[in-house]
């Protein structure tokens, strides 16, 4: 027996989530033709909300609801601290420190050479714009210690020797080869504390 067309569909769609392969999609896929009609509702509706009320904040790069983005929009934050992080899930697992309470700026990948992502493709020019704008006192580089994000840190910090401003890199300790989504919580705060001057303005 052939696939039905509309359980196809709903297959393709779904495999098209990271780190979902065709045998999971299925899964997936029959999980929800199971559940009750409401159910399914539901979940349409929350993509949908989620879809027309969620946008990438145009100067950090992170996500924001109703175009609102709690994290610039928020001036109890020190406006002069700004850390630079690969993914969104980088700012969360920082933020869930509850010790670093300066900007953020999210570039939605590393710079990668053999994956043919270059300066265009990840958020650098908008850093940039904001750096010009002359309101930071130090960019901290928060890209994953892999060796794309590790090419994408020293990459900025090179650009950023021209402008008045600290440069600094989390401190080692981080596990080498790791996304920082997944270091705990102790050892993100305290690379954070440790960081690396690469550059001091006084
Ligand atoms: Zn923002």
């Amino acid at each position: 027996m052939e696939e039905f067309q509309s359980v196809s569909a709903l297959i393709e769609s779904l495999k098209k989530l990271p780190g979902i392969g065709r045998k999971s999609a299925e899964r997936m896929a029959y999980q929800i033709l199971q559940m009750k009609p409401e159910k399914i509702d539901q979940m349409v509706t929350a993509l949908k909300n989620a879809r027309d009320n969620i946008d990438i904040c145009p100067i950090c790069g992170s996500f924001r609801e109703n175009k609102n983005c709690p994290i610039c929009s928020d001036m109890s934050r020190d406006q002069d601290t700004l850390i630079v992080v690969t993914s969104f899930k980088d700012l969360l697992a920082i933020e869930k420190i509850n010790s670093y309470h300066g900007l953020y700026h999210v570039l939605g990948g590393n710079l990668s050479p053999t994956k043919g992502i270059g300066t265009k493709d990840i958020n650098i020019e908008g850093l940039f714009n904001r750096v010009r704008e002359g309101n930071l006192k130090e960019v901290i580089l928060a890209t994953d210690l892999t060796l794309d994000g590790e090419t994408t840190a020293l990459y900025i910090a090179k650009l950023l020797s021209s402008y008045p401003i600290s440069v600094s890199r989390l401190a080692y300790g981080l596990p080498m080869g790791g996304q920082l989504e997944y270091a705990d919580e102790l050892t993100l705060a305290k690379s954070i504390e440790g960081r690396n001057f690469i550059k001091k303005e006084l």
